[in-house]
């Protein structure tokens, strides 16, 4: 398992795509290898691909078949660079720099980089305990200092959830958007991440006093911010890293950034082993086509 955040170590783990095809194969076949077409475990591996050649029905597997890398024509070697790039760097890599970085055309880094925002959208197998700060907001569109719930519709309404340390530091971040203030929208980010123990705080908006029927929720005014500071400080981070990194984001993307940050923000609990972590959700994802990225754009 490749552990830390250093470069140098990086590359020479991964010298050439093979030792990164080896790395996938131990992930994807860690519990053994079963055939997907017959179910027989007895196989053969091929020394130059590492592919399985299952010994009953000889169908063969490659270490990328069924997973985010599948069809990866610019090598495994660029994939896990772009992959680690993006797990360490703080502020985030725009597709063009990455084209450029890895002289490779920037559909494919595009492409890639979203099956990469795929594996690191959340599991939503850890909700959040204790102090957990909700509060909406609003990006894009003409910025106004004027806090809180507008209706200009070229804005995109989000979501956020942040939990509190017993120090008050920002333990973990989660974010949706969301396609107005109901309860109902409102909802589901409680129900995707936080844990009916927490202890919420929200503003006063009344779009929360129907989930109080499930959740611990306590109301505050907003008082500019002074309340939920954490969460307002965060936001700010959000806001100013979406505009650094993306001058355009189109609605249905804005989920996959979010993400994204949230990764990056949530990494700190496992930073030694965010590499594989990413590694191993990649392999575990179905593999998706550019077309099908692109419908979903
Ligand atoms: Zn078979």
């Amino acid at each position: 398992m490749f552990k830390g955040e250093d470069i140098l170590e990086f590359t020479s783990k991964f010298q050439t795509d093979l030792d990164c095809l080896f790395y996938l194969a131990e992930i994807k076949w860690s519990q053994g290898f079963t055939c997907v077409k017959c179910g027989h475990i007895k196989h053969t591996i091929r020394k130059y691909n590492l592919a399985r050649d299952c010994n009953r029905c000889h169908h063969i597997e490659s270490p990328t078949a069924n997973t985010l890398f599948h069809k990866t024509r610019f090598g495994l070697r660029k994939a896990f660079m772009i992959m680690f790039e993006m797990s360490a760097s703080t502020r985030g890599l725009s597709s063009s720099q990455v084209a450029k970085r890895y002289s490779i055309s920037r559909t494919t880094a595009w492409s890639f980089m979203h099956k990469i925002l795929i594996a690191m959208k959340s599991s939503n197998n850890h909700p959040i305990e204790g102090a957990v700060q909700v509060d909406e907001f609003v990006y894009g569109g003409k910025e106004t200092l004027k806090q809180g719930r507008s209706t200009d519709s070229k804005k995109k309404k989000i979501v956020g959830a942040v939990s509190i340390t017993k120090t008050g530091k920002v333990d973990r971040v989660y974010f949706k958007r969301i396609e107005d203030y109901s309860s109902k929208s409102l909802k589901v980010i409680f129900d995707e991440h936080i844990s009916v123990e927490a202890k919420v705080f929200t503003d006063k908006w009344s779009g929360y006093k129907p989930i109080m029927n499930t959740y611990d929720i306590t109301q505050k005014d907003s008082d500019n911010g002074a309340e939920m500071k954490q969460m307002h400080t965060i936001i700010h981070q959000l806001k100013s890293w979406l505009r650094s990194i993306y001058s355009w984001v189109h609605k249905d993307h804005i989920e996959k950034y979010l993400d994204e940050f949230s990764f990056r923000i949530n990494r700190s609990i496992f930073k030694q082993t965010i590499f594989h972590k990413l590694c191993e959700r990649m392999v575990e994802s179905n593999h998706t086509s550019y077309q099908k990225l692109k419908v979903s754009a």
